[in-house]
């Protein structure tokens, strides 16, 4: 009989990981409070780009093999998932390009009238990159993962693994920051981001990030266009007023456009886990096995067919 797994967590680590056991013929069943667009996921800007999460000698690996997949994925209109150029930015001095950025065709760019001419960069360098809209891909995620044979149940809230059905034989543990009260991991960091959501922006068609403080990035979408962020250590989900205004002000003025009407407002927990992405096998306290897959930090789309596949891999069912 095929074995039965159980996942914990709907956001983009749940889904991923339901979708490549599902296909690979386990009976799989997803579990979680919160599902697609209401988990940290769906806060999300969501570009592939490895930020905020560690070590990189598992995290770029991981990150290049779902790029392919999602590249893959951008032939797909219904997905969700598109490409898009994107311009990473200095305000302080000559960017290095990373190694993992020239092996995917990084170039050095001048920054141009789009981005407010040099007054606000001093160097940056551009690559193309696969971009999720959340609005899309969330369900697209969900859906493909019930085709291929899953289910999921939402409003389920667990207060530890082992309440996990005993006929389930492995449990796989994507709770993103629910790790923290759910397995007591104490490495897990809350690195709070803010965004505004507004009206697409004309003659913007790339993405424009810059990681020196403030953190500034504006990510066209198919019907509108992130502007972010804000990268704070806090547990604070509601979305604070002053902040929205300095994010479109701080876009605003790199692009060179007049604020923008506000859509709306999200904030989201990053999942940042001091010692690194935890993957790996374990034991529940009734001897089932779980694996873990969490701590993804600011990085969970560009980490998570990478790390999906790593957990099927480990997993010795
Ligand atoms: C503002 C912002 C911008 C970002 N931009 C990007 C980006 O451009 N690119 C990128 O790759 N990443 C980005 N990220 C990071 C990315 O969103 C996260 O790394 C990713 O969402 C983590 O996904 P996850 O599935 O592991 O966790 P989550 O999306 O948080 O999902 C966790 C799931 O576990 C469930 N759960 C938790 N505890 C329990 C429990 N006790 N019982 C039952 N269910 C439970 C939750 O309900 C939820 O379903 C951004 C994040 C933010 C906040």
């Amino acid at each position: 009989m095929d074995p039965n797994v159980a996942i914990v967590g709907a956001g983009v680590s749940g889904l991923t990981c339901g979708i490549v056991f599902a296909e690979r013929g386990y009976r799989t069943a997803i579990f979680a409070k919160e599902t697609g667009k209401q988990t940290t996921s769906g806060a999300a800007a969501a570009v592939w780009f490895p930020y905020d999460a560690q070590p990189a000698k598992r995290v770029i690996p991981w990150a290049l093999k779902t790029y392919q997949v999602l590249a893959d994925l951008a032939r797909l209109p219904a997905s969700g998932v598109s490409m898009i150029e994107l311009r990473q930015f200095s305000r302080t001095g000559e960017i290095q390009i990373p190694d993992w950025a020239i092996s995917l065709g990084a170039h050095p760019v001048i920054p141009s009238k789009v981005e407010g001419s040099l007054k606000f960069f001093r160097s940056g360098f551009a690559l193309a990159v696969p971009l999720m809209d959340t609005t899309i891909y969330l369900d697209y995620l969900a859906n493909h993962f019930i085709a291929a044979g899953g289910s999921i149940s939402s409003n389920v809230r667990l207060e530890k693994l082992e309440d996990v059905d005993s006929k389930f034989d492995l449990v796989i543990n994507c709770a993103g920051i629910g790790a923290r009260e759910l397995v007591h991991d104490r490495d897990l960091e809350p690195h709070r981001g803010q965004v505004a959501v507004v009206p697409r922006v004309d003659g913007l068609s790339c993405a424009i990030v810059c990681d020196d403080a403030p953190l500034m990035y504006a990510i066209p979408r198919t019907n509108d266009c992130v502007f972010g962020g804000t990268n704070e250590i806090s547990d604070n989900l509601a979305a604070d007023p002053v902040t929205t205004s300095k994010i479109v002000g701080e876009c605003s003025r790199v692009l060179s456009i007049e604020s923008p009407r506000l859509l709306s407002e999200r904030v989201g927990l990053r999942p940042f886990r001091k010692s690194g992405v935890r993957l790996e096998s374990d034991r529940l306290c009734d001897g089932r096995a779980v694996i873990h897959n969490y701590g993804h930090g600011g990085a969970g789309f560009t980490l998570s067919w990478g790390c999906a596949r790593e957990v099927l891999e480990t997993t010795t069912l």
